[in-house]
């Protein structure tokens, strides 16, 4: 079976998030799409939610997509939350399944700063969704890291287990987790950033404020 993965620190989950990966799953006809939180970098200052609350509300979002759970497993590892071992691992939990790793295209456009990047198509196909308003362009190593590896439709990625990266038509949503929070902090509206029940969980929480 095919696996979709988004990962992401999800302080908070939006439909940033959830539109435009439910949208990759479904037009790469796969069969899991997998929520999974990173542990946070320790030098993060801002008053944020703490792990367990972030992965609570990876569930609660979980919960509104078809074929959708969290996976706590980069939380529960006793090391920072390296993409590329998390592969190599959830390949080793799943040998005979492909897996999809998920990535905004303003992420994309860094990649070569994540740790081991060059590494990180050893155990998974990637997949780029469009997000609006990144003006940041692809540095010379990430555009020639693509044009070695870049697929046209999701059907190449059906014939290997991993190797290539696919530029995916999701829908543009303009939310970032960061508007979000100074929303909250400013009291200006937010609610509808996000799924009923995540923002249920922000104000019972007394989050972001
Ligand atoms: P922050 O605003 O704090 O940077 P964020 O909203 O970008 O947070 P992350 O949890 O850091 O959220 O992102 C996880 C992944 O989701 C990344 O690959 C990122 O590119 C992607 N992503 C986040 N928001 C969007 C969006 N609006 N559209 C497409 N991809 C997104």
């Amino acid at each position: 079976m095919m696996r979709v993965i988004l990962g992401g620190t999800f302080d908070p989950v939006h439909w940033g998030h959830l539109r435009p990966a439910a949208a990759a799953r479904e037009w790469l006809k796969a069969d899991a799409l997998h929520l999974l939180p990173s542990a946070q970098p320790p030098h993060r200052d801002y008053p944020g939610a703490t792990a367990k609350q972030r992965l609570t509300m990876a569930q609660l979002a979980a919960r509104e997509l078809s074929c959708c759970q969290a996976d706590d497993w980069e939380l529960c590892q006793p090391r920072p939350s390296y993409t590329e071992q998390t592969l190599a691992e959830l390949k080793r939990r799943w040998p005979d399944d492909t897996l999809v790793f998920l990535l905004g295209d303003d992420a994309f456009a860094n990649l070569h700063s994540w740790h081991n990047w060059l590494q990180l198509t050893d155990n998974a196909h990637l997949v780029v969704m469009q997000r609006p308003d990144t003006s940041a362009g692809w540095s010379p190593e990430v555009l020639s890291f693509y044009q070695d590896r870049y697929a046209t439709n999701p059907t190449d990625l059906k014939r290997r287990d991993s190797g290539l990266i696919l530029l995916a038509p999701t829908p543009e949503v303009a939310i970032s987790a960061t508007a979000i929070r100074t929303a909250i902090a400013s009291g200006e509206a937010w609610e509808h950033w996000l799924p009923l029940a995540v923002a249920d969980f922000i104000k019972s929480q007394h989050l972001y404020r």
